[in-house]
């Protein structure tokens, strides 16, 4: 590999950042120089095992060849046209990714949160248009402890106070409830009713696993309610927990996805939202649109990181190492782990707040060779790319057992 010379060091290029760069971040103190598949190696030639995978953005590893020939290949025949022409790669793109989701129509976006909010706008058309709510009075259903995004619509039904916190004044037209409660979903829910926006598992909230039955009980009370059904899956989806969308673990279709992250196969910003054709086709010219959405590199590579999953790979290696990883974890409880909730390659550990924070032991973990990140308090998120081996995630969980064995 040529890499280019480095005249500065990690230790520069930290301190660099500090007056030049907006502080709405707080990395670990690792500069990350290249990669390849679950590995990364920083500005000096260290090495470190990527657990955390870009939020899942990367589940299929860094620079995955299959990933990088597309995108190189579309490099160098066309990049952007905007949608005031068609490209050649779109059709493909959408064809493909309806027929792996089981829906109908595609909207390609370009980040999660744009996905999020082209999602609201879709469901709230559809709410004045087919259900007939009267103009303006729209509401849109959505959980506590939810993350969809950064927007100032999206974090107005926010119910973390630092995301919500000096970015008043917020949009109207949300109702929060409590997640994995379908009695106070009931409740919420009524002829002004869009959707019913959720996450089917909440990762930020520290992968939250609702009760089985939970998913099942929202596709049929939203049914019965005669409002839509979003699912977002931007992070939760495309192969992380074992099955291509977390919806399948109760074999429930949504009526409208979101997708984002891992769609862009860790090489250029992708989202889309999917839905039912009544549903999505109450868009019409000039409604909506994105100038950089569904443009031909982010087809070409949406489309191979389709092709990726549709082979069902990926699907069964996050459900086959998800059992490692689960065994792993059931041998900490007790020894610094004092409770996780994993589903697939994706796991939230509780670590013994007497052994440090949730940023201390992820900062045990750097300067171990592992690379995670914490959510809330003392809890860590595990979530590899896709492609790690057995036993380098057994490694990374002897890493983890030495790092709190050692901690307080
Ligand atoms: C990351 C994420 C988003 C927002 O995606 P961005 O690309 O960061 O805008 C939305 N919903 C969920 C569930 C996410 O994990």
């Amino acid at each position: 590999m040529t890499a280019p010379a480095h005249a500065r060091t990690s230790a520069d290029l930290i301190r660099a950042e500090e007056p030049v760069l907006a502080h709405n971040y707080h990395p670990l103190p690792v500069v990350v120089a290249r990669a390849e598949g679950a590995w990364v190696e920083d500005v000096e030639g260290r090495r470190y095992l990527d657990m955390l995978a870009g939020y899942s953005a990367l589940n299929f590893g860094h620079r995955h060849p299959a990933l990088i020939q597309a995108a190189h290949d579309q490099l160098d025949r066309l990049t952007l046209t905007s949608r005031a022409f068609h490209n050649d790669r779109l059709a493909e793109f959408a064809e493909r990714l309806a027929a792996l989701t089981g829906l109908d129509m595609v909207l390609p976006m370009n980040t999660g949160a744009e996905a999020v909010e082209s999602g609201i706008k879709v469901a709230r058309k559809w709410a004045y248009d087919v259900k007939g709510v009267p103009d303006g009075q729209a509401t849109i259903v959505v959980a506590a402890d939810n993350f969809h995004g950064r927007t100032t619509t999206i974090v107005s039904f926010s119910t973390d106070e630092s995301a919500r916190a000096g970015f008043g004044p917020f949009t109207p037209g949300f109702r929060i409830v409590p997640y994995n409660d379908l009695a106070a979903l009931e409740e919420a829910v009524d002829e002004t009713t869009a959707a019913v926006l959720i996450e089917p598992i909440q990762g930020e909230a520290g992968v939250i696993i609702p009760d089985a039955g939970y998913l099942t009980g929202v596709r049929e009370l939203t049914r019965r309610k005669g409002c839509l059904f979003i699912a977002d899956e931007i992070q939760s989806g495309l192969g992380r927990t074992g099955r291509t969308l977390a919806v399948e673990h109760e074999s429930v279709v949504p009526d409208v996805l979101l997708l984002g992250k891992a769609l862009g196969g860790g090489i250029v910003p992708v989202s889309a939202v999917v839905a039912r054709r009544e549903v999505m086709g109450v868009l019409g010219p000039g409604e909506h649109g994105s100038t950089f959405g569904g443009n031909p590199l982010a087809a070409a590579v949406g489309t191979a990181v389709v092709e990726l999953l549709e082979t069902g790979e990926f699907q069964r290696r996050a459900d086959e190492l998800g059992l490692v990883l689960r065994e792993g974890l059931e041998a900490l409880r007790g020894h610094g782990v004092t409770g996780f909730r994993a589903r697939g390659l994706w796991a939230g550990v509780d670590v013994d707040p007497a052994l440090g924070t949730g940023r201390e032991i992820s900062e045990r973990l750097m300067r171990e060779g592992i690379l995670v990140k914490d959510t809330h308090g003392s809890t860590i998120r595990l979530a590899p790319p896709l492609t790690v081996t057995a036993d380098e995630l057994r490694s990374a969980l002897g890493t983890l057992e030495k790092v709190l064995g050692q901690a307080g």
